[in-house]
């Protein structure tokens, strides 16, 4: 099987299970228990953050260990609102992930302020900007990278216009740690990463924050802000997968050909079918194919007994009535909502991956128009 749905999850790295297996066996003392193995955990989960601040320039204490980003960034909300005592509305882009929408709607009491867009995936910076300027805005959230079009967002400049207000600026970066250069990263209040989005262990990730933001009481942990033992095993394997990808973001530039390429083919060999955020800034692993014809369901069907695994868009969006985010921001039908394939690769792909998997489209295209003209005969 050849699986390009990177960005609902990845698979676990080699040294990531190594280091799993390793701290499982070794280092599964309690980190607060007095003994020497519960301080040598301890002083690993320390390590552990300290390379953390210093590769993001953040300091020690502001690097909280989390089960991922959907708790980091539903931490953000409830702190800047309930726990500041709701005063400003909340600006957040309309495509952000659910974990973010949702956290906004229910902390902020619909006090919520949409970032306007283009209209095709990004958010306009200067209509944001003045924004900015004119409302009293209590927080900023804007995803680094969309997690179904993979379109890039202006959140370092937006960053910057945020300092320059006062105004506290909070980053999803869960698509972008991984697969980009996160220089830009130490500019923001803080941002939220995820393990499993870069071949690390589901269910740890870690929110890099400068506000002390209360995430869950009963016990001393994290600083206060977290209290519950710490998953030093998952927090190890996280680590390694995390350098792995570091070592391997300056071969993106070269990737993003093949995908580019990939998309080319697409738009040639299945007529009238479109990339969505095409021409724009995007992540260099993911591509949003809107198709002409067929349920996507019945082209993610067709893909898997051809060997590829794809997705219908964002794993987080499946089973919601209003389905994908991104379909409801481009105006798409509901029908057009339905042709939406989402393909995702991650550093494991090579080149002849990616024409394989285009020429596995052009292969279900057509067996998907003579299934439809069999059984269109059948029922004559
Ligand atoms: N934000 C974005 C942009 C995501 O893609 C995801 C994962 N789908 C999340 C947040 C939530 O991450 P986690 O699975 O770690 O809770």
């Amino acid at each position: 099987m050849s699986y390009f749905d990177n960005n609902a999850t990845t698979a676990l790295g080699h040294n990531a299970l190594s280091s799993y297996e390793g701290a499982l066996l070794e280092d599964w003392s309690n980190p607060s228990s007095p003994y020497r193995t519960g301080s040598r955990v301890r002083a690993k989960i320390e390590q552990a953050r300290e390379e953390l601040a210093g590769f993001f320039s953040f300091k020690r204490d502001q690097i909280i260990f989390t089960s991922g980003a959907t708790e980091a960034n539903n931490a953000i909300f409830a702190h800047f609102s309930k726990g500041l005592g709701l005063k400003g509305s909340c600006l957040v882009s309309p495509f952000e992930h659910p974990s973010v929408i949702d956290s906004a709607k229910y902390w902020f009491d619909q006090k919520i302020i949409y970032m306007p867009t283009d209209g095709k995936g990004l958010v306009n910076l200067n209509e944001t900007s003045s924004i900015l300027e004119k409302e009293k805005i209590s927080l900023v959230s804007l995803m680094a990278a969309n997690n179904e079009t993979g379109v890039l967002q202006p959140w370092q400049e937006l960053a910057e216009v945020c300092s320059r207000n006062g105004v506290y600026f909070h980053c999803d970066a869960t698509q972008w740690v991984g697969k980009l250069d996160t220089s830009g990263l130490s500019n923001c209040g803080s941002f939220s990463a995820s393990a499993h989005k870069f071949c690390g262990p589901k269910g740890v990730g870690w929110l890099a924050t400068k506000a002390p933001v209360k995430m869950q009481l009963g016990g001393a942990q994290e600083f206060g802000l977290r209290g519950g033992t710490e998953n030093y095993p998952a927090i190890a394997s996280m680590m390694a997968a995390f350098k792995d990808a570091q070592d391997r973001i300056s071969e993106v530039n070269s990737r993003a050909l093949w995908r580019d390429e990939f998309d080319k083919g697409i738009v040639a060999g299945i007529p009238n079918s479109q990339i969505l955020g095409s021409g724009k800034k995007r992540l260099w692993n993911t591509s949003m194919v809107l198709l002409p014809d067929y349920e996507n369901l019945r082209w993610v069907g067709k893909l898997d007994k051809l060997g590829f695994e794809v997705s219908t868009g964002s794993a987080c969006s499946v089973g919601k009535e209003q389905g994908s985010g991104i379909a409801n921001h481009y105006g798409l039908t509901a029908g057009q909502g339905r042709r939406l394939v989402r393909v995702s690769s991650y550093f494991e792909h090579s080149q002849s991956d990616w024409e394989n998997l285009l020429s596995a489209f052009c292969l279900a295209y057509k067996e998907l128009r003579s299934d439809s003209v069999n059984s269109s005969v059948l029922s004559l």
